[in-house]
């Protein structure tokens, strides 16, 4: 398959270098928080490479880092008051259903910054014996950019006019601070630190990445991923740190996803158009769609998310369960119909010349919608035959490998988060009409509380207990008291 390669500026075919296994990095969440959809469409689209590689034949080694300690870690703990390690545990957990929820595939290592200290350090003191990091008198360490002539060659950066020595030690910097960066920082007093042969510190965000992506995919490999925002400095610190020990190409190919904006303007709290995944599951939106919705434009295209787009995209996700469905179940004539055989074979090799052409998922949808719609004709007139059925079906399972929509586990993951609104007091953000689809407005409560009520009063205690029961499986909780009755939701 042909992919834009960030590094050559140039759509560059991805192989694997060993002949056997792509070995891909893609950095992962920082678990500092839920995941929002910008986020996640990051993840998606790197999930629909590795199944496409896969479904295409090329097996994949892909690993993910979770990054468990950072600046932003240490502040939210603090201010939590918890352990790092008890802090992003919760939020760690959360990653992986959203995941689940969305259906993308696990890469087959995930590495935890925290268990890897001792990785990263031996890369700071390789880096120091290559004269490419110092200390300083706080004990902190530092690459040396000068050390480096090749930095920038990701970001395309111009570093002429660049102060020697001048330091950045903040984890996330803007573009005009190319300076000496944090490999590794002094312990704080307070702060989570590892007592280690460089110092007491903990590591800087980009050391993590260098150091876990050579332990498990060797000091040079086939592709690195992430979101755009990461080819500087995240990406070309990661390159700088492990090209001045290995000299070597650390990464062949860098893939990058362009970002998610709302309503065509930046995603961001203040500005009330922030969405984690959760938030457009309470407002009754299903996973399947949103899956749908993040994948369905080019990672290399601004992606500007609607939700008349959602809508969109539930409705697309419909048309191809009622439509297999329809397949499935219907009875057909022995035989073949030319024109549908055709009409399959183009579109099974349509969608794979999209998807092989820098992973262009809105070209390769098209044809399969075409084919539905030919085949929804043919079935209306009695020209759709059971060998046609079997080679639509051989086509849509083969897409929906990579597509992933069709099989309908919305509602279990609806459940779940609803299940989830409850556990963490946030019923109040749940969309009426999801409450109403689940039997549980506060309305409906009321109104089987009052009965309930009457029916005591009528002595009526059998049909009491019942409404009792209903709600108790429902997880509302009656209580009788001396001033009424109340409820709650468990
Ligand atoms: P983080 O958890 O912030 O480290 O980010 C995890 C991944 O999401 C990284 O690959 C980021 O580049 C990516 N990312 C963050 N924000 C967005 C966004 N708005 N659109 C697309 N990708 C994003
Ligand atoms: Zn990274």
């Amino acid at each position: 398959m042909r992919l834009f390669n960030t590094l050559t500026g140039q759509m560059d075919t991805l192989t694997p270098a060993d002949g056997e296994a792509l070995r891909m990095y893609a950095c992962g969440p920082t678990v500092y928080d839920y995941g929002h959809i910008g986020n996640f469409r990051t993840f998606l689209q790197v999930d629909v490479l590795r199944r496409f590689l896969k479904l295409t034949g090329t097996k994949v080694r892909h690993v993910m880092n979770v990054t468990d300690v950072d600046d932003k870690i240490i502040r939210n703990a603090a201010a939590a008051g918890m352990t790092i390690g008890a802090y992003t545990a919760g939020f760690e957990q959360a990653f992986f259903e959203d995941l689940d929820a969305l259906r993308i595939e696990r890469p087959e290592i995930i590495a935890r910054a925290t268990e890897h200290i001792p990785q990263m350090v031996e890369l700071v003191q390789r880096l120091a014996k290559a004269g490419a990091a110092y200390q300083t008198e706080d004990g902190s360490w530092y690459f040396r950019l000068a050390a480096f002539p090749d930095y920038g060659k990701l970001s395309k950066k111009d570093l002429s006019g660049m102060e020697d020595g001048a330091r950045v030690d903040v984890d996330e910097y803007e573009k005009d601070s190319a300076r000496d960066f944090a490999l590794w920082k002094a312990a704080k007093p307070g702060e989570t630190s590892w007592d280690t042969a460089i110092g007491r510190g903990r590591p800087g965000w980009h050391l993590e990445c260098s150091a876990m992506a050579m332990e498990y995919l060797g000091e040079s490999f086939d592709l690195h991923a992430g979101g755009e925002d990461l080819i500087f400095p995240h990406h070309e610190n990661e390159i700088a740190q492990s090209e001045s020990v290995t000299h070597k190409m650390f990464a062949r190919h860098w893939m990058h996803v362009r970002f998610l904006l709302v309503d065509g303007r930046k995603m961001s709290k203040s500005e009330g158009n922030f969405y984690t995944l959760r938030d457009l599951l309470l407002k009754g939106y299903k996973a399947s769609a949103i899956r749908l919705a993040l994948i369905s434009v080019p990672y290399r295209h601004q992606f500007n998310f609607t939700f008349d787009g959602l809508v969109e995209a539930t409705n697309a996700v419909d048309r191809l369960r009622t439509f297999r469905k329809r397949l499935v179940e219907g009875s057909f004539a022995e035989g073949e119909n030319p024109a549908l055989q055709e009409a399959a074979k183009n579109a099974q090799e349509e969608y794979i010349a999209a998807l092989a052409n820098d992973l262009n998922t809105a070209e390769a949808r098209a044809p399969i919608f075409e084919l539905l719609r030919a085949a929804n004709t043919a079935m209306d007139q009695g020209q759709l035959k059971a060998g046609d059925r079997d080679a639509i079906l051989k086509v849509l399972t083969s897409f929906d490998g990579v597509f992933d929509v069709m099989e309908d586990r919305d509602a279990e993951v609806t459940r779940k988060a609803l299940e989830w609104a409850e556990q963490t007091d946030r019923m109040g953000q749940v969309a009426t009409e999801l409450l109403v689809r689940q039997g549980l407005t506060d309305e409906a409560i009321d109104a089987l509380v009052t009965e309930r009520t009457e029916a005591k009063k009528q002595r009526n205690f059998a049909r009491a207990d019942q409404i009792r029961n209903e709600l108790a499986d429902k997880g509302v909780v009656i209580e009788d008291s001396k001033d009424g009755v109340r409820w709650k939701r468990k």
